[in-house]
C-alpha cells in the first residue's frame, strides 16, 4: 500500500521505486475502466439501483452516441428517453437560430436563447450546453445562479462588467469577483455561485456561454426570494435582508 499512496510522488521525482508494477497501479487506479479493474466496476453496477445500472455500466468514454441512446434504449435517464441508435439522426444534434438576438425589452433589458438538452435531444448524459445571451444598452443580466453547471462566456459585441460572489468563507465573508470585458474577452462563472453580466455601454452587447449540464437549471435571485409562489412569509425576508415590512411587501408586489 505504500507503493500505492506514493506512487505518483516517486514518478515525479524518479527515484528507483518507479517500477512497472508501480505505473500499472497508478494508471489503474486514476483511469478505472472495466479492462483494467474487472471486478469492482461489475460490482458497483451490479448493487446500484436499477435507474443508475445503465450509468455505471460502460463507461462513457467507450462510446460514441452515449448521450442519445444512453447505454440502453429502452430506459430512461435525466427523464429523456433515450433512443435506439439506428434511429438516431443529425436532428438529434441539432439546432439553428442563434443568429437571432434575443427580445430585450424587458425591465432588466437582457435575453437568454438557452440551447439545452430541450432543443438538442442528443445532449442528454453529455454534460453540456450553450446560450445567447443578448444586452439592450445598459440591459443586466440579474444576479442568478447555475445549480448544477459552470458557465463560460466570450463577449462578442459591447462591453460587460461581470462578476461572481464566493461562497461563505470561513470568516463569513463572500468576496466578490468581477471584470470588465470587451469583445473577445472570456470569463468563467463557477458552478452554484451568484453572478451578473452587466452592459455598461451606449450600445447594445452579444455574449455566447457555454455551460457544463445538458441542463444547467437557473435561479435568478431577486425572482426566488421576492417573488416565490406561495410568497415566503414577509417576516423571514424583513429579517433575512434586515428591511422593513413595507420594504419587503414593495419588492414583493415588484417580483
Ligand atoms: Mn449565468
Amino acid at each position: 500500500m505504500a507503493l500505492l499512496t506514493t506512487d505518483r510522488r516517486v514518478k515525479r521525482e524518479g527515484s528507483h521505486y518507479r517500477t512497472p508494477q508501480a505505473l500499472w497501479i497508478s494508471r489503474r487506479r486514476v483511469n478505472p475502466s472495466p479492462a483494467s479493474c474487472g471486478g469492482a466496476w461489475r460490482r458497483r453496477a451490479a448493487t446500484a439501483p436499477q435507474f443508475l445500472r445503465a450509468s455505471y455500466a460502460v463507461p462513457r468514454l467507450f462510446r460514441d452516441l452515449f448521450g442519445i441512446e444512453c447505454l440502453s434504449h429502452a430506459v430512461f435517464v435525466n427523464g429523456k428517453f433515450c433512443k435506439d441508435p439506428k434511429d438516431v439522426t443529425e436532428k438529434d444534434f441539432f439546432s439553428s437560430g442563434l443568429d437571432i438576438p434575443g427580445d430585450t425589452s424587458g425591465r432588466v433589458g437582457s435575453n437568454v436563447t438557452a440551447v439545452n438538452i430541450e432543443k438538442i435531444p442528443g445532449l442528454n448524459t453529455l454534460g453540456i450546453s450553450f446560450a445567447r445571451i443578448d444586452f439592450a444598452p445598459y440591459g443586466l443580466n440579474p444576479p442568478h445562479t447555475h445549480p448544477r453547471a459552470t458557465e463560460i462566456i466570450v463577449v462578442v459585441e459591447g462591453t460587460l462588467y461581470v462578476g461572481f460572489v464566493t461562497s461563505n468563507l470561513a470568516n463569513g465573508d463572500n468576496r466578490l469577483i468581477t471584470k470588465a470585458l470587451k469583445p473577445g474577452d472570456v470569463f468563467v462563472f463557477p458552478t452554484g455561485l451568484i453572478h451578473f453580466q452587466f452592459n455598461v455601454g451606449k450600445t447594445k452587447a452579444l455574449a455566447f456561454a457555454g455551460l457544463s449540464s445538458q441542463n444547467p437549471g437557473v435561479i435568478t435571485i431577486a425572482n426566488a426570494v421576492f417573488g416565490s409562489d406561495p410568497p415566503i412569509n414577509p417576516d423571514v425576508l424583513a429579517k433575512a435582508f434586515q428591511l422593513d415590512k413595507k420594504v419587503v411587501d414593495y419588492l414583493q408586489k415588484a417580483f
